[in-house]
């Protein structure tokens, strides 16, 4: 079959591979559809210490079940299923506390073992055993279903940084992420939403998330215009969603007392390091959380609010491009163009 194989830092070559067996207790699936996530493109352009090459990449996936040897799980040939990446290991001290994003053992399908960029992907029996496996309801489309693992962090991030009805929270980045934080922020209850972004055009193109206020942050200062948004006391949570050090010191400075702060965007390997007054946290007694993944209890209720129209999945499918086409669409995410781009295999 063809596939895109991640051979080596900046080498991605779209070649012919053999097709994965079913493995045993486990499913084959058909990819209809793989997005291309901020991951891939780093693993790409620096490369990924815990990425096994060659490797197909690939994780926000969605298709239908092709063979299953997993009978007794429910799933047949012909299923619509997408699928939380983040396989748990289901037996560690984590685990055993149901926080399975901090599984001392998690395997993630496109960054441990073989993804999405190609016709067929082979899904562990583990994970069916664990519920990674998703069935998609009816008038779910394959692009919105693949956006459960993007959308379950938004989910994780907003219960880690406790998002309350009424609440103001501001969301800095307007990427996909961000948006999926505003929509999710939203649907939690919050009152005011607040998108921050440099870039105008990135900042347009967020408005169907609904938010409240759009500021420009090339254009004015973010946390001046936030504390003044908010009578002088700054946001009750502020969500991290882009990979800046400068974001991340703003989110201390711009979060109200008892406030939390969530650092959702990991920052680049070589400079993750920020500056900030720590009294400033003392004083106000601020929380810092971060998040990097969902749980199967957080996919599964990211595919609900997909189904239900809380969070636009429509909006997020910028780019429908074929195998052939990877390398466009590789460039096209690097470049940040749209929101997202779908990779057809079939
Ligand atoms: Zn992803
Ligand atoms: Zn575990």
């Amino acid at each position: 079959m063809k596939a895109a194989v991640l051979t080596g830092v900046q080498s991605i070559e779209l070649k012919e591979i053999e097709e994965p067996k079913m493995p045993e207790g486990g499913l084959l699936i058909k990819v209809e559809t793989c997005a291309i996530c901020g991951t891939d493109v780093k693993m790409h352009r620096y490369g990924y210490a815990a990425a096994l090459l060659p490797l197909v990449p690939g994780h926000e996936l969605a298709g239908t079940v092709d063979r299953s040897g997993a009978a007794e799980s429910g799933f047949k040939p012909g299923d619509r299923v997408t699928m939380n990446p983040n396989i748990p290991c289901g037996e560690c001290y984590y685990c055993r506390r149901g926080m399975q994003t901090a599984c001392d053992n998690l395997r993630i399908v496109g960054v441990h073992r073989d993804g999405g960029f190609a016709r067929y992907v082979a899904v562990p029996s583990l994970a069916v055993k664990q519920g990674c496996v998703l069935r998609i309801p009816d008038g779910v489309a394959y692009e919105e279903a693949a956006l459960i693992d993007p959308a379950s962090c938004a989910i994780n991030a907003g219960e880690l940084s406790n998002v309350k009805p009424g609440d103001t929270v501001v969301v800095i980045g307007a990427g996909p992420a961000g948006c999926l934080n505003a929509e999710v922020c939203k649907a939690f209850g919050a009152g005011r939403v607040i998108i921050v972004q440099r870039s105008a055009a990135r900042l347009k193109q967020s408005e169907f998330t609904g938010a409240d206020l759009y500021v420009n942050s090339s254009q004015e200062d973010p946390v001046k215009r936030v504390t003044e948004e908010t009578g002088g006391r700054g946001a009750d949570v502020v969500i991290v969603a882009c990979a800046s050090v400068e974001a991340q010191e703003q989110a201390i400075r711009m979060v109200a007392k008892r406030g939390a702060v969530n650092l959702f965007g990991g920052l680049p390997k070589g400079s993750p390091s920020i500056q900030f007054d720590s009294n400033l946290v003392h004083y106000k007694e601020s929380f810092v959380t971060g998040t990097h993944g969902g749980s199967n209890r957080h996919c599964e209720l990211a595919l609900s609010m997909i189904a239900s129209g809380k969070i636009k999945a429509k909006e997020y499918v910028s780019f429908q491009l074929g195998l052939s086409e990877f390398h466009r669409g590789l460039k096209l995410a690097e470049d940040k163009q749209g929101l997202k781009v779908f990779i057809r295999p079939a």
